[in-house]
């Protein structure tokens, strides 16, 4: 299974090969269990290959993964190298200037691919695809096709069996079966036992140095009825927790003739029989009502878990940011949502050197962060975005400055993950196995904390929910043994 963190939906500076659990090229498709319950069998494997590569937020990694579902459902098989792939696709993220490098650095070296082996099909999606490819085109040009994420069906231009598949759409309700708001991803991706479902698209907020809204577009969120449907076909495919993902999920159905709430969504997703843990990310703190709160406390499968993005605890360069809301409404949200959910957890993001922050207004996110005890804080060093309203403005704080802050944040942070965690020592936590990590079984915690469970013998628990007893504490993870039967 692919290797990765359960975050907000931001960059990530690493990068990561998405694998997905799917029938085996050459398998007998038509006896899987998404196959025998929602549709027409695979086509028989073709003896191509296909590599994924993936940098960036969780929405580009349900992206990938439905490429790799398409390409899979087609009779390609992945590879984990791009030497010998027919296909590969790098799917970007251009959120900060480190990740577009990454990004590039990855073309130039499949442009040298490029060169020995023609015949290989090398395809950019993802936020460095602009309606302007003229640019991208002449930069590079070995890249056969760019395509925006939201017009998967280009795709066929370059892999001729979808093309194939494509031109007998009425055969193949299963996959092209346009929804009513021709957003509905095709169906049928799998990741094993969690899985992502984006279901709302694009960002109205217009925040100061952000560069989403500009390549993601305006919020669209997605029917109610299209999202359940996946949910139980993930469910049927023995996916046990789902997190429900948008740049501002909580906006969802905010677009919609008749507007619709986020709480009515997560009622109906947790109806879903079978459906063990739910969750949510990433929440923007103007759409953080007292009901989304009682919903979240109320739901049995609804985990105890906020992603909720700050930024920055000053006012002035919250305001500058544009994001709408005060430092002490952030921490006002936070104190209702403990007040319900007491065994809450918190994740957000910071920005630090944001363009003008001064010494004293960092040391104001400095004791908002120390006063708001939150398990995981993503940092991040500001950096311009070409397009954007900050980048009219002076990039004034030194890269040895902002890495300063930065690195003392990082220290905070530390001293306060250690102390949660070490206050968990001897408790008893539920945990989803997602897979092995040397020689240890890891998951999550409802809360969404890295847990890795030793096991005397070599019991299998991948997928399996088991009550552990947490031995031992880091600042970034928990270490402990099965209490109890997996189930
Ligand atoms: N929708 C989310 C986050 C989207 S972008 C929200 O409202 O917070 C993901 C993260 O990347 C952000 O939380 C922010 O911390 C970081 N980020 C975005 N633009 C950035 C920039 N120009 N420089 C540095 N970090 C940035
Ligand atoms: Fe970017 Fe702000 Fe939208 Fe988040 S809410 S995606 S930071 S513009």
């Amino acid at each position: 299974m692919a290797s990765r963190s359960i975050i907000p939906l931001r960059a990530v500076e690493g990068e990561q090969t998405v694998r997905v659990v799917a029938p085996e090229s050459g398998a007998p498709h038509a006896e899987t269990a998404m196959s025998a319950v929602h549709g027409p069998a695979p086509l028989p494997a073709n003896g191509k290959q296909f590599h994924i590569w993936t940098i960036g937020c969780q929405m580009n990694e349900a992206d990938s993964a439905k490429v790799a579902s398409l390409l899979q459902e087609v009779g390609y098989r992945q590879t984990a190298s791009e030497d010998d792939a027919d296909i590969v696709v790098l799917n970007s993220c251009v959120v900060r200037q480190s990740a577009e490098d990454k990004v590039a650095g990855k073309l130039g070296s499949l442009a040298r691919l490029k060169r020995t082996r023609p015949e290989t099909r090398i395809v950019l999606t993802g936020c460095m695809v602009t309606n302007q490819q003229e640019q991208l085109r002449k930069r590079f040009p070995h890249v056969d096709l760019f395509f925006d994420p939201s017009d998967f069906d280009r795709l066929g231009l370059v892999v001729p069996e979808l093309a194939r598949l494509e031109d007998d759409l009425a055969a193949l309700p299963h996959y092209y079966a346009p929804a009513a708001d021709g957003l509905e991803p095709a169906e049928g991706y799998r990741k094993g036992v969690t899985a992502y479902v984006p279901i709302i698209y694009g960002c109205n907020f217009l925040c100061s140095y952000c560069i989403v809204p500009y390549r993601r577009g305006r919020e669209t969120s997605r029917p109610l009825a299209a999202i359940v449907r996946e949910v139980e076909r993930l469910v049927a495919d023995g996916v046990r927790e789902v997190t429900l993902l948008g740049q501002t999920v909580n906006a969802w159905g905010h677009d919609f003739a008749a507007k619709q709430e986020l709480v009515t969504l997560l009622r109906a997703v947790d109806a879903i029989p079978g459906l063990d843990r739910l969750r949510y990310l990433t929440s923007h703190p103007m759409y953080m009502t007292d009901e989304l709160f009682d919903v979240m406390a109320d739901l049995p499968t609804l985990c105890e878990h906020l992603n909720l993005p700050v930024q920055a605890g000053d006012d002035t360069v919250l305001h500058r940011m544009r994001r709408r809301y005060t430092r002490d409404h952030w921490l006002e949200r936070l104190q209702y949502a403990r007040s319900r959910m007491p065994d809450l957890t918190v994740a957000t993001d910071i920005i630090v050197g944001f363009p003008g922050e001064t010494e004293e207004q960092f040391l104001q996110t400095y004791a908002m962060l120390d006063q708001a005890r939150c398990e995981k804080v993503h940092l991040a060093m500001y950096s311009p975005r070409p397009g954007t309203l900050s980048a009219r403005w002076e990039d004034d704080i030194p890269h040895a400055e902002k890495h300063r802050r930065h690195q003392v944040l990082e220290k905070l942070q530390e001293r306060i993950g250690t102390e949660i965690n070490e206050r968990r020592l001897g408790s008893v936590t539920e945990v989803l196995v997602e897979g092995k990590n040397k020689g240890r079984w890891s998951g999550r915690s409802r809360g969404n904390t890295l847990v890795h469970v030793d096991v005397r013998e070599d019991t299998d628990l991948l997928g399996k929910l088991v009550d552990v007893r947490i031995t031992s504490a880091t600042p970034w993870f928990l270490i402990g043994e099965a209490a109890g039967a997996p189930r």
